[in-house]
């Protein structure tokens, strides 16, 4: 093999299941070659082009003192109790966090599994319930690695489109579950629906008529839903609905969250389950062999955050939303179409009003061109399905960033006019 490093993507001969799993998210090559994650793709654009990345979403700062002194300085006791399997303070914390902002009444030792993050929550609750040739539903866009993980499980990933809506004036202005769509995507074969709320790419938040009938069309069909709610904190219009709090959504939820973005610690791969003690055994029954346990230093800084005040909380979610506010109007300035979030880490924005009408081109050209990075929400579509043209010309823009650094990706945005 040569040692160019342009190389070093050769066409994999190796066959298994890796295959399916990338062509699942959709970076397999018809050359076998295996591309980046988009998010791997823009950050090293923006990187080698010095741009300012509003595209990987990652946050500018550093969260809030008492979760990084907590895991600066855990306690002896502490420390050792993160040594031994299973940490009993981080579950005990997520209950009293589920009791406290959601009314939850969740066993610490039989209804949660601490997990590396919500992306191994996810891919252990799919290997563990999903059999192949089995149907999982995402809502589509989605995020990428539902698909990777569905795909590695043998499971086929059917997609239920969110509609972009449009306001009198004709401007796009939010996204709306297509509740018929969804009941069409579900059959006989389905195993699991995946909700994301609020949703990553467009920052919707599923209001409680959506999440219920949701939750009666798995009850149906007798299939499982699991929910990914990294972003449960990070609302600005209203607070998030569980959906484990809807009536009957025991034996059938299967809740994930994390605490990346809540504290802004998106590198610390803290995240959890919960859900009825039967499916905790089945789901921990693979996840104790992918990471038994993990992580020891930082559970203790998330139980910490966990027990804050409501005040660090709201301090958390009011500073994101001022910065979601300055690149909203930074971008409406600049001449896109803004679908204004409701929640999360991003704003996404139309950018056919300036003349872009494929997202993922403008994405490739805008870091060389004015110095800025953003990631194309057909990214997070389904090739071939309804939204891959319906939202080709989205761009997703994060606002997680300093206001810093997003008062001077306006600056640079204004230059696409
Ligand atoms: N789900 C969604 C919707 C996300 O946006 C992210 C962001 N990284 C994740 C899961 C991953 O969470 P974690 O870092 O806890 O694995
Ligand atoms: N969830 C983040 C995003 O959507 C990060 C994704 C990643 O780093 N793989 O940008």
């Amino acid at each position: 093999m040569s040692e160019n490093a342009e190389d070093l993507n050769t066409p994999a001969p190796v066959t298994g299941p890796w295959r399916r799993t990338a062509a699942g998210a959709g970076l397999l090559g018809a050359d076998g070659r295996v591309a980046p994650t988009i998010f791997t793709e823009m950050t090293a654009l923006a990187t080698s082009t010095g741009a300012l990345n509003l595209g990987q979403g990652f946050p500018d700062d550093p969260g809030p003192h008492e979760v990084l002194d907590a895991a600066a300085r855990p306690s002896p006791r502490a420390v050792i109790s993160t040594r031994r399997c299973r940490n009993p303070s981080l579950r005990t914390a997520i209950a009293a966090h589920q009791a406290r902002f959601y009314g939850l009444d969740i066993d610490p030792d039989t209804e949660i599994q601490v997990t590396m993050g919500a992306t191994e929550a996810m891919a252990a609750s799919l290997l563990a319930l999903v059999e192949p040739g089995q149907e999982v539903v995402t809502i589509d866009p989605f995020y990428d690695a539902y698909a990777a993980v569905i795909a590695l499980a043998g499971g086929v990933q059917v997609p239920a489109p969110l509609d972009l809506t449009h306001g009198a004036d004709g401007h796009p202005n939010g996204f709306s579950l297509d509740v018929a769509a969804l009941r069409e995507a579900v059959s006989d074969n389905t195993r699991a629906i995946i909700v994301n709320t609020p949703h990553n790419p467009t920052g919707t938040m599923l209001g409680r008529a959506d999440l219920e009938q949701i939750l009666a069309v798995a009850k149906e069909q007798g299939a499982y839903v699991i929910t990914d709610e990294v972003y449960e904190h990070l609302t600005f219009a209203g607070p998030h609905i569980p959906m484990a709090t809807l009536p009957g959504a025991k034996g059938t939820v299967v809740s994930i969250s994390s605490a990346g973005k809540t504290f802004s610690v998106t590198g610390w791969k803290i995240g959890w389950i919960t859900a009825a003690p039967e499916l905790i055994t089945a789901i921990q029954a693979v996840k104790q062999f992918l990471t038994f346990a993990g992580g020891g230093p930082f559970q203790v800084g998330v139980a910490a955050g966990l027990g804050l005040g409501g005040e660090v909380f709201d301090a958390v979610r009011s500073s994101l939303q001022d910065r979601r506010d300055l690149l909203v109007s930074g971008l409406r300035s600049a001449g896109f179409d803004v679908i204004v979030p409701d929640a999360g880490y991003f704003t996404v924005a139309d950018a056919a009003p300036l003349g872009f009408e494929d997202g993922a081109q403008l994405c490739r050209e805008m870091p060389e061109r004015i110095g800025v990075a953003a990631v194309p929400v057909s990214a997070f579509t389904s090739a071939g399905g309804p939204n891959a043209a319906r939202m080709r010309s989205l761009v997703r823009f994060a606002h997680c960033k300093s206001a810093d650094s997003i008062h001077q990706a306006v600056d640079r945005l204004q230059k696409l006019h």
